[in-house]
């Protein structure tokens, strides 16, 4: 059994931690724990000494802010010590610092200023005579370092002041890069290293987020090159202040920083109620991904700077403000393998293999790679410690490696030459594309795939047939295409491990449930490469029935609205292949629904013509109007666009499509006009 360290030992381990994780994050910005783990430990260390107060220490990292100045740039004392702030982890730690600042207060009402924690680096400008004189970081709150050439260069901040500015005053917010131009730079950098690897060069650190590019850009040597960073600024405090206005309220300093040209975040919210404090960072919890920039929490400060004087500060924080935490997206794991998958049309897909890890709301265990070039651009290798982000409702996505814990003898991955199936056929990845490919259409993996689409909610939606169904139905032989789905029987589904009598007959039933899907389920239902939904729409109504389509030349197919020459190409191939016209005879077989949609006899007078109709029309249902405009060639979107032609106004229509309409200068019509449009195809004249 392993032995637990003594509390003084665990406190020492811990302190010494806490100090090396400082040195990575605020010395070099190139972190090697995710901001989750950071707080996890200090927050033990906390607990701990406050168990233990024989072993407090005022040299403490949990006493004590950020990291001293390092040696790179020149030391700045602060005139006003930069502080950090205390956290809370969730409601309950919220509400209790509430509490705390109304039993500080004497139970006095208390204004909160509601601000976003903006996720970059703190800075403390100072101008003196109206002229900026110097720029620092937080350092350890009392040295930072002199930054002022870059700093500089954010053009969204004032160089010189108004001649009413205090003779001196020192600005301290946040700096910041844009998701835009992180995204920005990340994908310059990505495809640096593609170019890297071709001529056999060591690929360059990819930024892992938009704080440790932002601190990363500040800090550098040469100005010129933060300059092309595109940072920005919030600012949202004073520090030294000499000559300037008298103020009661944070809110009035904030204002004031506005007037004096400063950028201050729209979004900051004054309240007289702790409960909008609780719905303010339950909002931005929420729409957090909304914003341009990246924010890691929301920050609420005592409004009244009297009370603020009641309440004080502890040895690293002040007491009339706290840092309300979100919960993390990004975790560091372990990338135990890469694999790759095969899809519907071949296209080979790269994955990670994770140490399994909690991050942004699920655990995630799996996360795509993408492509070749992504590898390659990300240099992830088998055994790296990998930085995996998780956000919203945003696929889990490995943000790229820690290099300085990458194991020594790591080898950059090699994308395999062959398709891992039994067939094991040669991959395939043509120079002017990002995918690689399995050209072998017998390969099981793609033969699964093909399956699984036909059977999912965008194709032939077959109630119970998911993908362990399909593994297990082609495992055992029963299966080899999507035609002999509607021959399985009952019984030979009850010989499959795991199939009861009533899963076996619910699954019989769906299946012959869908058949009678219509026609642009079915086509799309058929995997064609790249035949998608909207496509399949337009040739079902051009056309009428899956055997006229099969029939049409790649001309007459590629006339059709929506479809172009790669779509139309790629269609005629497909039905030109003899495996595809046995599916195709299994289907018909089955009586599945090929189509049966009239070819329509009315002028074709809208081809090409997109009309949107909202209200209630005297002659026409809705439906009787799609149908009006759809039988003439034309097309009957649900909104207004710059595509769309005529916008036609029943009673009551939508009023957003009336002010689009509007907006955009699409001509209108009343039903007359729409009779006219049916007729001719042109607006009428009067
Ligand atoms: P903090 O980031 O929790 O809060 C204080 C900082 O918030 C301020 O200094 C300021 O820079 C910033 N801030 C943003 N918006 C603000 C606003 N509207 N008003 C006031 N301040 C605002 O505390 P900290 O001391 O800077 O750093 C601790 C945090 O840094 C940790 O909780 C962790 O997230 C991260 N960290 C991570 C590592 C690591 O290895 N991953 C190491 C050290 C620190």
């Amino acid at each position: 059994m392993a032995r637990t360290p003594s509390p003084k030992k665990r406190i020492e381990e811990l302190r010494s931690q806490v100090r090396t994780h400082n040195e990575l994050y605020y010395g070099t910005d190139s972190p090697e724990v995710s901001d989750a783990e950071y707080d996890a430990m200090v927050r033990e260390l906390r607990d701990l000494e406050a168990e233990h107060p024989e072993y407090v220490d005022a040299e403490s990292p949990s006493e004590t802010v950020g990291a001293a100045a390092f040696t790179t740039f020149d030391p700045v004392v602060h005139a006003v010590p930069m502080t950090s702030l205390d956290n809370a982890m969730d409601e309950d730690e919220l509400r209790a610092w509430g509490d705390r600042v109304a039993k500080g207060v004497g139970d006095q009402p208390v204004r909160y200023v509601c601000e976003l924690k903006i996720d970059g680096l703190a800075i403390s400008i100072r101008y003196e005579n109206g002229v900026m004189v110097q720029a620092a970081t937080r350092g350890d709150g009392k040295v930072g370092e002199d930054v002022t050439a870059n700093v500089a260069t954010i053009s969204s901040l004032p160089k010189t002041l108004v001649k009413t500015a205090p003779s001196v005053i020192e600005v301290r917010g946040e700096i910041y890069m844009s998701t835009a131009a992180f995204e920005k730079l990340k994908a310059e950098r990505e495809a640096e290293n593609v170019q890297r690897i071709a001529n056999n060069r060591a690929t360059l650190a990819v930024p892992v987020n938009p704080r440790n590019a932002g601190a990363g850009s500040l800090r550098q040597k040469d100005s010129t090159i933060t300059a092309q960073r595109d940072l920005s600024l919030w600012s949202y405090q004073l520090g030294e202040v000499v000559g300037g206005p008298e103020f009661t309220s944070h809110d009035a300093t904030l204002q004031f920083l506005g007037r004096l040209g400063f950028p201050v975040n729209p979004e900051i919210t004054v309240v007289d109620s702790f409960e909008d404090v609780v719905a303010f960072c339950r909002k931005w919890q929420e729409h957090r991904h909304e914003l341009g920039y990246e924010i890691d929490g929301a920050v609420v400060k005592v409004d009244d700077l009297g009370q603020r004087e009641q309440l004080g500060f502890t040895s690293r924080a002040p007491r009339w403000a706290i840092a309300f935490k979100f919960p993390p997206e990004e975790k560091f794991t372990i990338l135990k393998d890469i694999q790759i998958s095969v899809g519907r049309t071949g296209r080979v897909t790269p994955f990670a293999v994770l140490e399994p890890v909690f991050v942004g709301g699920s655990t995630v265990g799996m996360a795509t790679l993408h492509n070749r070039d992504q590898v390659a651009a990300k240099d992830v290798r088998p055994g790296d410690t990998v930085v995996v982000r998780k956000a919203g409702d945003v696929i889990p996505e490995v943000v790229g490696p820690v290099l300085s814990k990458r194991p020594k003898n790591s080898q950059q991955w090699e994308f395999p030459t062959t398709c891992p199936c039994n067939v094991g056929s040669t991959l395939v990845k043509l120079d002017d594309q990002a995918d690689t490919r399995c050209v072998e259409p017998s390969c099981p993996f793609q033969r699964d795939q093909r399956i699984i689409y036909f059977a999912s909610r965008g194709g032939m939606d077959i109630e119970g047939l998911g993908e362990r169904t399909v593994f297990a139905l082609s495992d055992a032989g029963l299966v080899a295409d999507v035609g002999d789905l509607y021959s399985l029987t009952a019984e030979q589904l009850l010989t499959l491990e795991g199939f009861a009598e009533k899963g076996a007959q619910n699954l019989i039933s769906g299946i012959q449930i869908s058949r009678t899907r219509p026609l642009p389920k079915l086509l799309t239902a058929l995997g064609i490469k790249h035949l998608g939904p909207a496509a399949a729409d337009s040739l079902s109504s051009h056309f009428g029935t899956l055997d006229v389509i099969a029939s049409a030349s790649e001309e007459e197919l590629s006339s059709v609205d929506g479809v172009g020459g790669v779509i139309a190409a790629s269609i005629a191939s497909w039905f030109s292949k003899v495996e595809n016209i046995n599916i195709i005879e299994k289907l018909r077989a089955a009586n599945v629904e090929f189509g049966h949609v009239e070819i329509s006899d009315a002028p074709q007078t809208l081809v090409g013509k997109a009309v949107v109709v909202t209200g209630t029309l005297a002659n026409y249902s809705r439906e009787g109007a799609e149908v009006a405009i759809k039988s003439r060639g034309g097309k009957s979107p649900g909104s207004v666009s710059a595509k769309t032609f005529a916008v036609v106004l029943g009673e009551s229509p939508g009023a957003s499509k009336v002010s689009k309409a509007e907006q955009l200068g699409i001509p209108v019509l009343d039903e007359a006009g729409f009779e006219v449009l049916l007729e001719t195809g042109e607006l009428p004249t009067n």
